[in-house]
């Protein structure tokens, strides 16, 4: 498999490149979630096997002739490893379902002929455990033993110590390679011994001509909706269920009413809820927003409809159900019963949002005279 790198990581992937591994032993790359750190993470971990002698070719990703990148896109080069949850493996599976080879790799040919059972979103300790034997022996080729980990958050406590223990005594002619979103998620212990190199989210216009190239329909509303990024707008759009499921959503939230929560709640409560709750937190945070300073992220398209609702609502009460959805977010993965979950949470809204049984006043607006 070899992703072709989004334009806007081409200057991120020679800066790296370019130092050929000299720089540190362990490169942390971070930066909002959805904007390509992955691809980058393995298009570097592709430059460093590389066998091409012209520079300029490995610095590139690879120069994609040399065995190296052949064994690289076949995912079999010898001193590569790529370390994720069985859950993102999986995921990743489906989406490059025109190349198995890549479909357990990481998760490991034992884990996955284990039958049914849920693939886990956590990164266990075997896995990193696996590394040992891996890094303990030489080197394969000439170039360098590349480990690719994301994302780093996903490591449990006991995989966080095994790894810890690896950048510490780090072996010969090894660099690791980490992905992370939230950089406050991950052990102090392990960020200190990395080098952190901050990715930037694109510019809006990079990303939406990109979303272009892809054929995604809408693609401005669809990037706003994924909160600037990019990869992130690309798989919604392509998740038919989701399109049809965030439209239902916003039909309510444009328009609240007690029954309709019910209805959606009863309609959207058949998927696992995570999404219908970012949706809910990002509406949000938008009628809060276009209040408090009259610009929008996420809507851009449904920028008269918060106008009306975020007017006529009072700034608390949006506020106090803005804080709810979030801590439920923080715990939404394990939820008893996603259908109580979001009647409980639509229904709060339609109550927050009602402009005719609010006070025609708002405590937190500027009164003119009194
Ligand atoms: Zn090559």
């Amino acid at each position: 498999m070899h992703l072709t790198l989004p334009d806007w990581l081409d200057d991120d992937l020679r800066h790296l490149a370019e130092q050929e591994g000299r720089s540190h032993h362990a490169i942390l790359l971070y930066g909002q979630g959805g904007i390509g750190k992955r691809a980058l993470g393995s298009a570097l971990a592709r430059s460093l096997l590389c066998e091409s002698v012209d520079p300029e070719r490995r610095h590139q990703g690879g120069c994609g002739e040399c065995p190296a990148c052949h064994w690289f896109d076949q995912g079999n080069h010898p001193d590569f490893r790529k370390v994720v949850p069985e859950a993102v493996a999986a995921a990743e599976g489906q989406e490059l379902s025109d190349d198995p080879s890549q479909a357990d790799e990481s998760a490991g040919a034992e884990t996955s002929a284990r039958g049914k059972r849920t693939p886990s979103r956590e990164i266990r300790v075997d896995q990193v455990r696996a590394l040992q034997s891996f890094v303990s022996v030489a080197t394969h080729r000439s170039r360098f033993r590349t480990i690719l980990v994301y994302p780093l958050e996903t490591l449990n406590d006991v995989a966080a110590n095994a790894l810890l223990k690896m950048l510490e005594e780090p072996p010969a002619r090894t660099v690791f390679i980490l992905v992370a979103d939230h950089l406050g998620r991950i052990p102090a212990t392990i960020v200190s011994r990395c080098r952190k190199t901050f990715i930037a989210t694109p510019p809006a216009a990079v990303a939406t001509a990109w979303l272009v190239e892809q054929q995604v329909v809408d693609a401005a509303a669809m990037l706003a909706m994924a909160g600037g990024a990019p990869l992130a707008a690309l798989a919604f759009s392509r998740d038919d269920d989701g399109v049809v499921a965030h439209g239902r959503l916003l039909a309510f939230l444009a328009r609240p009413d007690s029954e309709a929560a019910l209805a959606t709640a009863e309609a959207l409560g058949r998927a696992p809820p995570g999404p219908s709750v970012r949706w809910l937190q990002q509406w949000l945070a938008d009628c809060i927003a276009q209040r408090l300073t009259g610009r929008i992220r996420y809507h851009p398209t449904q920028s008269a409809a918060i106008a009306g609702l975020a007017g006529g609502a009072r700034l608390s009460s949006m506020m106090d159900l803005g804080e709810r959805v979030n801590d439920v977010r923080r715990s939404v993965d394990h939820p008893l019963n996603p259908r109580l979950l979001l009647e409980s949470l639509l229904s709060a809204y339609a109550d927050a949002m009602s402009v005719s049984t609010q006070a025609p006043f708002d405590e937190h607006r500027p009164t003119a005279v009194r």
